[in-house]
């Protein structure tokens, strides 16, 4: 079979087109044969290394695929050939106390497609049925593969987590990135009114195509809190989506008293200062969290196959041109979800 691998951390050019053995289904698995594969940040991550990652190599990248069973290993009901599926990137153990309290993404043997072992940017992988939502005859698999890893993460973020309600508001940092489009989306379906701060005009556009009801350009308005303040008649926003880093000082100040931070990455950077006196004294929650739990990936995916939540799509690539798609990630020239296409 075809896939993309890497033999060493570095830039795009590690990714290599190779051919590597077919894989066979053992007991509990099932053989997929992928059509589409999506890109996330992750990917680029995952590529480049970082101290302490310590993947075997070569590497197959890629948390995001979709596409057709084509065998069932022994023990394996309910599942059949020719169904059509997306992956969760999620796997659970489905045996450790965390998991068998429903909090799969806590699992004490966690791993994550892609990033802790062998992922998406290839033609056949194995699952084990529990990692698979089955998609409806026609429904595109480069759609559903666009919003398995993201639309988890924001709905575990903003509804399980974050318990958003309806009325409340949102400001969301960032007007483009998979999170960030899915949790402009989420909050509009919960019923919230939503602030999108961004550097660029022609992506708060974008957001405001999809729901955002406040846009803030932070190009022309360099300390954003205070436009938050003001747009919320002098109160705060209830909760903030930050998945920067960077920008947690100004996000905190953005909060009205008992307000929730949510985040779930950190694509600037990791480490920053923050003022501790703002956290108690407005009463403040941070609220992190990593992936969703098998029941946010059903309740998601559901939503998602009947198009109330619709992912955006950028631009796809063939499974041969990864490397080209990973370098428009990392030229942040993409709105929405890059995606590869698999099939022959
Ligand atoms: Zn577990």
């Amino acid at each position: 079979m075809k896939a993309i691998h890497f033999n060493e951390h570095g830039p795009s050019s590690v990714l290599e087109y190779a051919d590597l053995p077919m894989p066979v289904p053992g007991a509990s698995q099932v053989l997929i044969k992928l059509h589409a594969a999506a890109l996330n940040r992750m990917d680029l991550f995952v590529r480049t290394g970082w101290p302490g990652l310590n993947l075997a190599l070569p590497h197959i990248p890629g948390a995001d695929g979709a596409g057709e069973i084509i065998a069932v290993g022994e023990g394996v009901s309910g599942w059949h050939i020719g169904d059509r599926v997306v992956a969760n990137a999620n796997l659970g153990c489905g045996t450790c106390d965390y998991c068998l309290a429903g909090q799969d993404n806590r699992c004490r043997n966690w791993h994550l497609l892609g990033e802790t072992v062998n992922g998406t940017y290839t033609e056949f992988i194995l699952l084990p049925p529990r990692q698979l939502f089955r998609l409806p005859e026609r429904f595109d698999y480069h759609v559903a593969a666009a919003a398995s890893l993201v639309y988890q993460t924001a709905w575990h973020s903003l509804i399980t987590r974050g318990n958003l309600r309806p009325g409340e508001n949102v400001l969301i940092v960032g007007a483009s990135g998979g999170v960030n489009t899915a949790s402009i989306q989420i909050a509009k379906l919960a019923g919230a009114n939503v602030l999108v701060v961004g550097s660029e005009s022609k992506k708060l556009e974008l957001a405001e195509s999809i729901g955002a009801d406040i846009l803030i350009d932070r190009s022309k308005s360099e300390n954003w809190s205070t436009d938050a303040f003001m747009l919320t008649n002098r109160t705060g926003v209830d909760v903030v989506v930050d998945n920067v880093g960077t920008t947690f000082p100004l996000s905190i100040r953005s909060l009205r008293k008992g307000g929730r931070l949510l985040t779930v990455g950190n694509t600037a950077a990791p480490k920053f200062e923050i003022d501790n006196r703002y956290i108690f004294a407005k009463h403040i929650t941070i609220i992190g969290s990593t992936m969703g739990t098998l029941k946010d990936f059903d309740e998601v995916m559901s939503l998602v196959v009947t198009g109330k939540l619709n992912p955006v799509m950028d631009k796809t690539f063939s499974l041969k041109e990864a490397r080209l798609a990973h370098e428009r990630l990392e030229r942040n020239k993409q709105f929405g979800k890059i995606t590869l296409s698999i099939k022959k």
